[in-house]
């Protein structure tokens, strides 16, 4: 049953304009209804971010496939995700052979997270913090993709990607963001192309905004 809602949904996300055939094998094979509260079960396969306690969401399936696709990741890519949530975003990465790495800054989501991760198996270094300032140790990575709104985009994500590396972050105010798509050229230039109208949930933190 679940699969069929499940094809159904990745069918309308394709029409939607999703072409990326490596985004929608993930997402066919993920099941998004793991990543949410029991009650939300059933709304699990429309196309709409639910919430997951914590005054937190999953972000809207569409929502995921542009990022996703956005990021161009390739197998084998380091990738630092900002704003681990449900942990879906995570999980299709890792689906698509990526090497995942994943803050979250709240703690009881982030615990909760992690033991679903360990139940369902998925392999991501896992790590609760502020994720505005990166994750030093393990830089440089090809690509980083930040789950929550942000004012502008933290010098020190930049900092930590690799040359050729690519960023996905939706900028703008609390209300609406474009998703701005970085590039590092070279150690110090940077190309920045955008993607209008979306709306995330904050990113909080010492680059970001500094409060709910
Ligand atoms: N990728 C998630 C979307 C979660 S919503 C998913 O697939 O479900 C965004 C998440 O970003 C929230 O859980 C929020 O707590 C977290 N967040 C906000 N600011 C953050 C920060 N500075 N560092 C890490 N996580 C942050």
């Amino acid at each position: 049953m679940s699969k069929t809602e499940r094809n159904i949904l990745i069918d309308s996300i394709a029409g939607k304009g999703i072409t990326d055939q490596k985004v929608l094998k993930a997402m066919r094979e993920v099941e998004r209804e793991k990543f949410v509260p029991l009650l939300m079960r059933p709304n699990a396969y429309r196309d709409i971010a639910l919430p997951i306690g914590y005054e937190q969401t999953i972000s809207q399936p569409y929502t995921v496939a542009i990022m996703t696709q956005a990021l161009k990741v390739k197998k084998g890519n380091k990738v630092l995700e900002i704003g681990t949530g449900s942990g879906y975003q995570a999980a299709i990465l890792e689906k698509m052979g990526a090497g995942v790495y994943t803050i979250e800054r709240h703690n009881d989501l982030y615990r909760k997270t992690q033991k679903l991760f360990d139940k369902l198996g998925i392999r991501v270094s896992t790590k609760c913090g502020d994720g505005t300032i990166g994750w030093s140790v393990h830089a440089p990575f090809d690509r980083i993709i930040v789950t929550a709104g942000s004012p502008d985009i933290p010098e020190s994500l930049k900092n930590q990607l690799a040359i050729e590396g690519r960023l996905v972050i939706p900028v703008g105010d609390k209300r609406t963001q474009t998703l701005k798509v970085v590039t590092r050229i070279s150690e110090q230039d940077f190309e920045i192309e955008s993607i209008p109208e979306f709306a995330f949930v904050p990113l909080i933190g010492r680059e970001a905004w500094d409060k709910e």
